[in-house]
């Protein structure tokens, strides 16, 4: 019997395997090493990833259980980063202008800390925020923002819609991606969306991924990478439509969708960026076939440099204990043993251990004192902002991502 081929979630046609990553752990799974059997037994799955080429997504084949990334040992917390607070205060500006406080509410699907929802919370504006980590809902809470810990779909829309009614904004920030059951997510919000309501969602854009091979993008939780195309889709099918986009550098580049329920005129950014997604080639396999094998060049080159410098007895070190950097670590096998520790300055990660890779985080506070020979930016997506809070330090930082750079900034 054949085995049964992968359709995609978002339209039903085959899936293309294109990448095979072997066995990977959960990217947000951090450790405490004093668990041993926690460590025997630590989850591990295997790692695939497809694209669909009639609709240009790519996504991971055999996602694990949702429960086993979200939960309330969720890693990520969103305002950990001042650059982007601001970047959602801005967003928030804008849209807090277009409501009226009486009347409207903006729900956000996956709030996180409470990053975005924050404003509106300090101003007295009608809001809802979910999200199905509890920790980082409790951290929301904790500043006052109305946050439910729950999984957004079909089901919880209806009952957001039986308290709240219909939402002026719906807002799905960095999160849109983590969601392996689309459709269940679009029908609840053709539910919730007010008639003149409009959708925002931001998250890591496709084309960015695949030209600055950024193979960081993909692990578990991103289950998707999206583009215009493959949105739109996916959207038209419950008749909400994309009419509008913005394009940001955050997370290696990112793209913010606008849509509405209403017919409204396509902008023309919005087709410019439709011509650049033609003229890329994303509905052809060889483009992806192209983004693996660079991925693959990223990977080799960062732990050829890892052990020639290991060799001659240098120190390296990592900085940002990212989600991201789980699949470039374990891919490249670059563990505790080539790297001495990762800094990072989220108190939930300090003194736990990587997974997979087990290396241990350290307070951000000490790089400065340790000065290892050599830090490599795992979280290369905020480096202006960190080797300007790390000034002091006298490290060489070490980028990887488009390539290997060493940046003598001290
Ligand atoms: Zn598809």
């Amino acid at each position: 019997m054949n085995k049964p081929k992968n359709l995609c979630r978002v339209c039903n046609s085959i899936i293309q395997n294109i990448f095979d990553f072997g066995e990977m752990p959960i990217a947000n799974n951090l450790m405490l090493m004093d668990n041993e059997t926690y460590i025997k037994n630590e989850y591990k799955y295997n790692m695939k990833i497809g694209v669909c080429i009639n609709c240009s997504s790519l996504q991971i084949i055999n996602v694990p259980k949702k429960e086993l990334m979200f939960n309330d040992r969720y890693a990520y917390f969103a305002s950990e980063s001042k650059f982007m607070k601001n970047h959602f205060t801005k967003l928030g500006s804008k849209l807090m202008k277009l409501m009226n406080k009486e009347k409207d509410y903006i729900l956000e699907i996956g709030c996180n800390d409470g990053i975005f929802l924050k404003s509106f919370a300090d101003n007295n504006y009608k809001h809802v925020g979910i999200d199905a980590s509890e920790n980082v809902v409790e951290a929301a809470k904790n500043d006052k923002i109305n946050a439910i810990c729950k999984f957004f779909d079909e089901k919880t829309s209806l009952e957001i819609l039986h308290s709240y009614g219909k939402a002026k904004f719906v807002v799905i920030t960095n999160t849109m991606h983590h969601i392996e059951n689309c459709q269940s997510v679009a029908k609840g919000i053709e539910t919730l969306l007010d008639e003149d309501g409009i959708l925002v969602i931001e998250d890591p854009y496709l084309l960015d991924m695949y030209k600055i091979g950024s193979i960081e993008q993909v692990y578990a939780e991103h289950n998707f990478i999206w583009s215009l195309h493959s949105y739109k889709t996916l959207f038209e099918k419950y008749s909400i439509k994309l009419f509008d986009v913005e394009h940001f550098d955050t997370h290696g580049g990112s793209m913010r969708y606008f849509f509405s329920k209403k017919n409204l005129k396509e902008t023309n950014i919005m087709q410019k960026y439709i011509n650049l997604e033609l003229n890329n080639k994303i509905f052809d396999i060889n483009t992806f076939i192209k983004f693996q094998k660079n991925c693959k060049k990223i990977c080799k080159e960062l732990y050829n440099f890892v052990v020639s410098k290991s060799k001659e007895g240098k120190i390296i070190a990592g900085y940002g204990a990212t989600a991201k950097s789980a699949t470039t670590l374990n891919y490249s096998n670059i563990d505790q043993n080539l790297i001495s520790c990762i800094y990072d300055s989220t108190p939930f990660k300090i003194d736990k251990f990587t997974p997979g890779s087990h290396i241990q985080i350290r307070d951000a506070k000490l790089l400065s004192k340790d000065n290892p020979d050599y830090t490599i930016l795992f979280a290369w997506n905020h480096k202006n902002e960190i080797i300007e809070k790390e000034k002091k330090s006298k490290t060489i930082w070490v980028e990887y991502i488009p390539e290997l750079k060493l940046t003598y900034e001290n």
